[in-house]
C-alpha cells in the first residue's frame, strides 16, 4: 500500500479522529474501492474502523459506516452505541443514516457532502425531520478538502481507465 498523502496535524479533538477515518478511506483507495472511510469512537477511544468493502466483499451495503458500527457493535457487545460518535469522510447515505438511528448513537461527524446519495441535506435529509425517540448531534465539514479531493481524485483516475 502508498504510504498515507496527507501531511495533517489535527488543530481539535474532531479533526483527530477524521484523520483516522481518513486513512480507512486511503485503505479503500488503494484497493479500488470509493474512498470512504469510517471511526467510531465511544468515551474518546476508537472501537472500531471501517472501509468501504462493495467490491471486495460484493455487497453493495458493505460501506464503510455500516461495516464500522457492526464492528462497533460487536466491540460493545451491545447493538446500542450509547455515547458513541461515528465520523465519516463522507456524508453517510440513506441506508448508513438509517443504521445509525437504530444503533442510537449520540453523534455524528461528518467530512465532504456528497451529492448523489448523501442524507444529511444532499440529496435528502433524513435528520430534518425531528425523530420521535432519538436525536443524533451532527457536525459536519471536518477536514472536508482532503476528504473530498482523495473521492475527486479516484473517480477522475476511474474515468481515465475507462477511456
Ligand atoms: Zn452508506
Amino acid at each position: 500500500m502508498a504510504p498515507f498523502p496527507y501531511a495533517i496535524v489535527p488543530a481539535n479533538d474532531d479533526e483527530k479522529f477524521m484523520l483516522e477515518a481518513l486513512k480507512q478511506a486511503w485503505k479503500a483507495f488503494e484497493n479500488g474501492e470509493v474512498p470512504v472511510g469510517a471511526i467510531l469512537v465511544h468515551k474518546s477511544k476508537i472501537i472500531a474502523r471501517g472501509n468501504n468493502q462493495v467490491e471486495a466483499l460484493k455487497d453493495a451495503t458493505a460501506h464503510a459506516e455500516m461495516l464500522c458500527l457492526t464492528s462497533g457493535e460487536a466491540a460493545l457487545e451491545n447493538w446500542r452505541l450509547t455515547n458513541c460518535t461515528l465520523y465519516s469522510t463522507i456524508e453517510p447515505c440513506s441506508m448508513c443514516a438509517g443504521a445509525l438511528l437504530l444503533t442510537r448513537a449520540t453523534t455524528l461527524v461528518w467530512g465532504a457532502p456528497d451529492v448523489r446519495h448523501g442524507a444529511n441535506g444532499s440529496w435528502i435529509d433524513l435528520f430534518a425531520q425531528k425523530h420521535p425517540t432519538h436525536q443524533i448531534e451532527i457536525r459536519k465539514g471536518v477536514l472536508e478538502q482532503p476528504c473530498a479531493e482523495l473521492m475527486r481524485t479516484f473517480f477522475q483516475k476511474r474515468r481515465k481507465n475507462d477511456l
